[in-house]
């Protein structure tokens, strides 16, 4: 695939692959990670304890300061011995139990030959006793002695050996990793209470438009509430950022170029909605000029097509660059090209290894409408038919303000660039909204 500078005048004319697209944006986001690095600000990183590491991105490995298990232990409840003993051409093995081993509290004295011990899950090994054979492929002759087909196991059986799941010193964690509720408990059974994580990244958020009014005033005639701040400030919190609220903004040029300044000076990235499409991106695009390197993208996507994309790198008193997206205004629009576009460069400008959102497949229940030659997303809800298979059902009129739809939604039906019209029965990508939208 080529790649593309986010101000080639290509973009301004002809449509672009969301490939190519988001290909772009990755190539620049790795350009300012270099640069903040060779400027020393790789050293953004804070220690917070566990209980408020969760969704934050781990800055450094995390190495193993334990074994685990920290010692050989038992996998079942069942008698431990020792496995020497199935070294014989007789079927049944007979053994004296001689004691019993608890999870927490060792067994410390010797085992014998021809002796075992009563052991739990979880118990430490008692010395001499490399083999557990289950409780429930034993008999008890009588009170001290059991009985069992040596068919049963063979030695080293049913036991958890020392650093099995992870060896001292070896990483537990690899840097990069959006922190889940599995990391902080790994991370707490060995005993780390304190993680290095990436400073937060600092996002601000603007809504462009005169038509557009703040929450708790009244509707005048021809004016609609704000409406993508909430929907950005919802899809942000997702990733724990920190967001920097700059409101909305009319559409003259003097506010909006204070504002883009202002936000900039404040953010390492700044998101904006509305203002990009062909009626009005005219005098967007000389502040841009202005401001920094960025482009205006006809994506061949729907909803989306609008967008722009680029650094503000003139911002006074400030010397890096600011990460710029210009989303388009309408609702959905907001949240799609957020969904494709925004979220992997935020993760990508906070180093985490893995920036793109799963994908799976469903069976398209009714047949979908697509021209090939431009990437879908429509709103749609997963369940399951008679057989129990995925099935996915698209939400009604697809229109790029309509948010109602996307409100009832539980996922995309994502149709690729090439793709042309879906009939009911075909298998279709979809991306779960849960955890990302
Ligand atoms: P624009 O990209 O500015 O041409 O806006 C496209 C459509 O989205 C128009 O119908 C706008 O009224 C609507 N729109 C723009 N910004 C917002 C916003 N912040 N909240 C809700 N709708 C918006
Ligand atoms: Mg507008």
């Amino acid at each position: 695939m080529k790649s593309i500078s986010p101000n080639d005048p290509i973009l301004l004319t002809s449509s672009l692959h969301v490939d190519e697209a988001r290909k772009a944006i990755s190539d620049l986001v790795n350009g300012l990670i270099h640069e903040s690095a060779s400027n020393g600000n790789a050293t953004d990183i804070e220690t917070v304890p566990l209980d408020q590491a969760i969704n934050r991105i781990l800055a450094r490995d995390l190495l193993s300061p334990i074994n685990v298990p920290a010692a050989d232990n038992s996998a079942m409840d069942g008698f431990a011995f020792d496995g020497k003993c199935l070294d014989t051409t007789d079927t049944e093995i007979s053994l004296r139990v001689i004691g019993t081993a608890f999870a927490g509290k060792p067994y410390d004295g010797q085992i014998g030959s021809g002796q075992c011990l009563k052991i739990m899950t979880g118990a430490l090994m008692p010395s001499g006793c490399d083999t557990v054979i289950p409780q429930e492929f034993t008999t008890a002759k009588d009170e001290h002695f059991i009985i069992f087909d040596q068919s049963q196991l063979k030695r080293g059986d049913n036991r958890r050996l020392c650093g099995e799941d992870l060896q001292e010193g070896k990483p537990a964690i690899a840097a990069g990793r959006l922190l889940r509720p599995s990391d902080l408990g790994l991370a707490a059974s060995l005993g780390v209470a304190k993680l290095e994580v990436k400073r937060k990244l600092r996002v601000a958020i603007l809504s462009s438009g005169d038509e557009l009014s703040t929450l708790g005033q009244p509707l005048d005639a021809g004016k609609i509430y704000d409406s993508n701040r909430y929907s950005l400030t919802g899809l942000l919190n997702r990733l724990d950022l920190e967001i920097i609220d700059c409101g909305i903004v009319r559409d003259d040029p003097a506010s909006l170029k204070a504002a883009f300044i202002e936000a900039a000076t404040k953010a390492d990235v700044l998101i904006s909605s509305g203002g990009v499409s062909v009626g009005e991106a005219d005098f967007t695009k000389q502040i841009m000029q202005e401001l920094g390197d960025v482009g205006f993208w006809k994506i061949a996507m729907r909803p989306g097509r609008p967008m722009a994309f680029g650094t503000l790198k003139a911002i006074p008193g400030k010397s890096s660059a600011t990460l710029f997206f210009g989303l388009p205004g309408n609702p959905v629009a907001v949240m799609v090209t957020f969904y494709q576009f925004v979220r992997a460069a935020l993760l990508q400008l906070n180093g985490a290894s893995q920036t793109e959102p799963p994908l799976t497949q469903a069976i398209s229940a009714e047949p979908i409408r697509k021209k090939a030659g431009r990437t879908e997303f429509q709103r749609a809800i997963l369940g399951r038919n008679a057989d129990g298979k995925p099935t996915v059902k698209i939400t009604g009129s697809q229109g790029a303000g309509i948010l109602r739809s996307m409100s009832e939604a539980n996922c995309f039906v994502i149709l690729g660039h090439d793709q042309g019209n879906v009939a009911a029965g075909d298998w279709v990508d979809i991306a779960l909204f849960d955890g990302l939208l």
